[in-house]
């Protein structure tokens, strides 16, 4: 059987679960087919990392991608798909800046560039806190940021979708664009890790 044979039928049986789940009111339409196109787009944390090693290595595409997260994303062929387009808004780490993400109300997150969110991401503990508190909680995570840098807590909502851009490790010169999002970890693009 062919790839596109496949997928094609996997994507009709997901459609199929879908339907089903839905008529029996085990989710809404929307937040599923989010997981889903997420799924069958290859949602992965190595998608970010890629991203992040591009905007590393080539300073026009970080320009383009901290200006349009969305647009810049899609030419590396993280389109946003789905029914429902969501904004993508990538925000810049540096010497003097730290960022971390979270969504007060759920758990909306850049599934398709970040793969499966961790549990501890909708819990409700990291939800309310990390607001409240976001340099205690950084900590409890094993990041402790200097406290000269500020830090800023974006929160996701239907529309829009954050994703961090790590500080691009010192020492790493010399290393290829794949060399540098191996580097890349998934708490990195949350703002919970440094890379
Ligand atoms: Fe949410």
């Amino acid at each position: 059987m062919t790839g596109t044979h496949s997928d094609a039928l996997i994507s009709r049986r997901v459609r199929r679960l879908e339907t089903l789940l839905e008529e029996r009111g085990v989710v809404a339409g929307a937040a599923l087919d989010e997981v889903i196109d997420a799924f069958l787009s290859g949602a992965s944390p190595a998608n970010g990392a890629r991203v992040t090693a591009r905007a590393w290595t080539d300073a026009a595409f970080r320009a383009r991608l901290l200006a349009d997260g969305t647009a810049a994303v899609g030419e590396l062929g993280f389109a946003a798909g789905g029914v429902q387009t969501q904004r993508l808004r990538v925000v810049e780490n540096t010497a003097h800046t730290h960022n971390v993400i979270v969504c007060t109300l759920c758990s909306c997150y850049p599934l398709r560039l970040l793969g499966p969110s961790p549990s501890w991401y909708k819990s409700e503990a990291y939800r309310s806190r990390v607001v409240r508190e976001p340099r205690a909680v950084l900590e409890e995570f094993g990041l402790r940021l200097p406290p000269d840098v500020e830090i800023t807590v974006w929160d996701s909502t239907s529309e829009t979708r954050y994703m961090v851009l790590p500080r691009r490790p010192e020492g790493t010169e010399s290393l290829t664009e794949p060399e540098l999002a191996a580097r890349v970890t998934r708490n990195g693009l949350i703002g919970t890790a440094e890379v």
